[in-house]
This record gives structure tokens, C-alpha cells and sequence, in this order.
């Protein structure tokens, strides 16, 4: 494992929480299954739902729905870096095995190939 790691975690529980706070607004997470995300219509769309046309608050949940589809693969990104922080497993790429470089890190901490492997 890198020696960074703890520096990268910091970076990616930082992430972790942004994401979280984000998908907040527009998603409530699956009781049943942790991690897993459901779109919400967001409270300003329902009011307009209430006043105006069905339309409306569909709209909502489209948008919720894009936001969520956007952060929550994101997120799931993150918490896999954080269990191979766990793990000791952090910082190597999953194809090679080599050490992941370390602006590569900086740009993504949750990047899981090196740049030769990258997709
Ligand atoms: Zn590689």
C-alpha cells in the first residue's frame, strides 16, 4: 500500500461527504440495501405539483434522477477506495498491480488503474 493512504483518505471521506450531502437534496437512501440510492421529487417540484400539472413534478424526479444517476456511481467509487484503504490493497492498479502514480491519485483519489490501464 502507498504511503499516502491516510492523506488520500482524508481526501475521499471529504468527497464521500460532499456526495452525501448532495444526493440529500434529491435522493433518500434504500433502508434495505445501504449505498443503494432512490430519486426523490425535490419539495419546491411537489409544491408546484400540488398548484399546477403532474408534468411538473415528473420533471422534478427526471432531474433528481440525472443528479442521482451522476453522483451515485461517484460515491460508490469512493466508499471501494476506502475499503481497499481498508484492506491495504489502496494505490495499486487492479489490471497490473503496479503502483498507481501519484498525481493520478491527486487528480482521482478513487481511481483504480494506473495511466497505462486507465479506461
Ligand atoms: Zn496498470
Amino acid at each position: 500500500m502507498i504511503k499516502d493512504a491516510k492523506y488520500f483518505k482524508e481526501k475521499l471521506l471529504a468527497e464521500k461527504a460532499t456526495l452525501e450531502e448532495d444526493l440529500i437534496d434529491v435522493a433518500r437512501e434504500n433502508p434495505d440495501q445501504p449505498g443503494d440510492w432512490e430519486a426523490i421529487p425535490n419539495e419546491h417540484d411537489t409544491a408546484a405539483f400540488e398548484e399546477n400539472t403532474a408534468g411538473d413534478a415528473v420533471d422534478g424526479y427526471e432531474t433528481n434522477n440525472a443528479v442521482v444517476n451522476t453522483l451515485e456511481p461517484r460515491l460508490r467509487d469512493i466508499n471501494a477506495a476506502l475499503e481497499r484503504i481498508e484492506k491495504g490493497t489502496y494505490g495499486a492498479c487492479e489490471i497490473c498491480g503496479e503502483e498507481i502514480d501519484k498525481d493520478r491519485l491527486e487528480a482521482n483519489p478513487a481511481a483504480t488503474t494506473c495511466k497505462d490501464h486507465m479506461k
